[in-house]
């Protein structure tokens, strides 16, 4: 067999040996030349089969790899063939391997970089390490796949063309609330993994902050129970009623109309700190520092100017 092309991996600094010590490179043929490098590899949300062939192969070749929970990856790779070595890597442990990792790489090691689900570094492990690998010149390559939040998107039916990914949201009330009033604010889709304990929780403070709101949930994605629910966060609370919410889920919030519905310039900073504040459940001095960031101008500045439309209406 003629090979038109050569894969070759080499350590930093070592191209010339590497290429002086293959036959083929003097008879012509074309050699890729790739460093070695951290691989980034997405896998299956659910269903076994959504793996890519490039991402079976580029886990074959590697030196060993890197996942999350062992007895969890070990039946994946099993399935698929891939027999190398698999070395724990979870968010408790992530600072406290790096440097070795860091060390393995600049050794000249080929390591594959996996998490239990989906795309590592996605509200998984790997994003520090991922980091630490640009700062320091070593490569990193992803091989993509599932990621629950862009498989949830796509068949959503809101808006793709903008959207926000904002990852498990918070636990605590105040929090939860905070950030469910920044997200009502947003123009596009916003993405939100969500515990099925925590949904109901989340719905109801949507439905008081924005009852109108659309809402998607997506549930189980690619497995036998996938489903997809469209909604008002009230239509959604009443669906699922009394029963237990179970599985995994993806939590999506359509984007505010109202920056295309009227300018804020049209209205008076007081009218439209009423607005904000009845609109997105604030208090007044919240509603003042968003309205300072929707217009580009002080906190100050709306305050002084709030206060002098009160003193004229009282005077
Ligand atoms: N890295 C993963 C990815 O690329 O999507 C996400 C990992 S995060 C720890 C796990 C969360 O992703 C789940 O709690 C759920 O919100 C979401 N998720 C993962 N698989 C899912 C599925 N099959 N259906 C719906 N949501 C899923």
């Amino acid at each position: 067999m003629l090979l038109s092309h050569v894969v070759v991996a080499w350590p930093s600094g070592k191209a010339e040996a590497c290429k002086a010590s293959i036959p083929q490179f003097e008879s012509g043929c074309h050699l890729l030349f790739y460093n070695f490098m951290l691989y980034v590899v997405a896998t299956p949300i659910g269903n076994l089969s959504d793996i890519t062939y490039r991402a079976v192969e580029t886990l074959r070749s590697c030196d060993y790899i890197l996942c999350e929970d062992t007895r969890h990856s070990l039946p994946l790779l099993k399935h698929y063939d891939v027999n190398v070595s698999l070395k724990s890597f979870h968010k408790f442990s992530e600072s406290s391997k790096e440097s070795g990792i860091l060390r393995d790489l600049h050794q000249g090691m080929k390591i594959g970089l996996i998490s239990d689900a989906g795309t590592p570094g996605i509200s998984d492990p790997g994003a520090q390490l991922i980091q630490a690998c640009v700062e320091q010149g070593i490569q990193v390559s992803a091989i993509p796949g599932a990621c629950a939040a862009i498989t949830a998107l796509c068949c959503s039916g809101l808006g793709t063309d903008r959207f926000q990914f904002f990852g498990f949201l918070p636990r605590k009330g105040g929090e939860l609330r905070r950030s469910i009033q920044e997200i009502l604010m947003y123009s596009g889709t916003t993405i939100c993994y969500e515990s099925p304990n925590r949904l109901k929780e989340t719905l109801d403070v949507l439905h008081e902050l924005s009852p109108r709101r659309k809402i998607v949930i997506a549930r189980e994605l690619t497995k036998k129970f996938e489903e997809i629910k469209r909604g008002t966060s009230q239509e959604l609370i009443d669906y699922w009623g009394k029963t237990q919410i179970k599985g995994e889920i993806v939590l999506m919030i359509a984007g505010d109309i109202h920056p295309q519905n009227y300018t804020w310039n049209n209205l008076t900073p007081q009218e439209h700190v009423a607005i904000v504040q009845s609109e997105y459940g604030l208090s007044k001095q919240e509603a003042i520092c968003t309205v300072a960031k929707m217009r580009d101008v002080s906190k100050r500045d709306v305050y002084n100017m709030v206060n002098k439309d009160q003193s004229n209406e009282d005077s």
